[in-house]
């Protein structure tokens, strides 16, 4: 934990009592926690008179685009003018729910080194870097969302939360806990769902914009990927692979791949599972990791491929092939066994 200090907070608390110009950063393919972390700091920075920007570094997916203010979000990678413009005159500087700036991609990165005035970081990913002048984060915490409603409440602001912040919020807690089922999902968590709920947000209504607007096509590439499910049972892993062309043939759209790792996990007795996924324009298998107990795969996504995350949910990535990728994947199982046969002892 990088608790910051009371007089931190204080700190904090000044540099926004007056209206600055004040720029909100998630990671690269924003999830719900990091543009719902987002979008709640823009309503609540900008509800006091501050100049806000949202830049995310590209486009996020569809389903997330149902929340307020969501239109106002600029893409450094469509919109690079306006996005440079606002980081270059802004006095402050969040970066939400990443804790390292490689996770912006490169050309966002190199522009954002540059910068020269205050980062303040709110995160729950491990070994965050020394970035930000202000760390807030706590890895044991289940979402960037939960480390913001914290935040404000460190800063003696949870009276300002109106219905959009409580929307905002409660989607990040919504999405990063796999709807409250993974096990960082704590009482507290509930207990700040709840009030939440009483400040506006409106959970039925959230979860139906989030996970019941499937398109048909999605589903379709979801039945493709399941039947290019394998399974390893010696080594508690099963994995799943999509290929640009299966993405091609089943009308990708940004978004469609999400939450689909999880069936590999949802299978009895796996407590590993991998989604490979092909990405032609950035010429890289994007692979997400997901696990049960204590087989780290933030551990493994670093030690292999150039990745990181959390304990039981990290992403990384490879340059070779789908097929070497796998090759090279099957060929490191074997060093792991005992490690994922001791994973998930009840
Ligand atoms: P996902 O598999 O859903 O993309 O990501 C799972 C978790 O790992 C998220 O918390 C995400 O921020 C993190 N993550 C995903 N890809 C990467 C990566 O390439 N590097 C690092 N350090 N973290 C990642
Ligand atoms: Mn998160």
């Amino acid at each position: 934990m990088s608790a910051m200090t009371s007089n931190e907070f204080l700190e904090v608390k000044e540099l926004l009592s007056v209206p600055k110009n004040i720029v909100i950063v998630p990671h690269r393919n924003a999830d719900g926690d990091a543009i719902g972390s987002s979008l709640a700091m823009y309503h609540f920075l900008n509800d006091k008179n501050h100049n806000v920007k949202v830049v995310s570094p590209n486009d996020y997916p569809n389903f997330l685009k149902s929340l307020p203010a969501t239109e106002s979000v600029i893409k450094f990678d469509k919109q690079n003018g306006q996005a440079k413009k606002a980081i270059n005159k802004a006095d402050l500087i969040f970066l939400l729910d990443f804790n390292e700036l490689g996770r912006v991609g490169n050309d966002m990165q190199n522009f954002l080194e540059k910068y020269d005035g205050i980062f303040i970081m709110i995160d729950h990913h491990q070994q965050p870097s020394a970035i930000a002048k202000y760390l807030f984060s706590d890895t044991s915490v289940c979402a960037t969302a939960q480390m913001a409603y914290h935040f404000l409440e460190n800063i003696k602001e949870i009276n300002a939360i109106t219905p959009e912040i409580a929307t905002c919020l409660y989607t990040g807690i919504l999405t990063d806990t796999g709807s409250f089922r993974f096990p960082n999902t704590t009482p507290t968590t509930h207990r700040i769902a709840a009030e939440l709920i009483e400040k506006g947000a409106d959970n039925a209504k959230i979860y139906n914009n989030i996970y019941d607007t499937n398109s048909f096509s999605r589903l379709q590439l979801l039945g493709q990927a399941l039947k290019n499910l394998e399974i390893y049972p010696e080594y508690k892993t099963a994995f799943i692979t999509l290929t640009d062309k299966e993405k091609n043939a089943n009308d990708f759209q940004k978004g469609d791949t999400e939450g689909i790792v999880n069936y590999a996990l949802s299978i009895k007795d796996i407590i590993f599972g991998i989604i490979f996924i092909e990405d032609v324009e950035q010429k890289i298998i994007k692979i997400s990791f997901r696990s049960k107990g204590s087989f780290s795969v933030n551990q493994f996504a670093r030690n292999h491929f150039q990745g990181g995350g959390h304990d039981n949910a990290a992403g990384g990535r490879s340059d070779v092939s789908m097929e070497e990728t796998i090759k090279h994947f099957i060929n490191l199982l074997p060093q792991y066994k005992e490690a994922l046969n001791n994973s998930y002892e009840e």
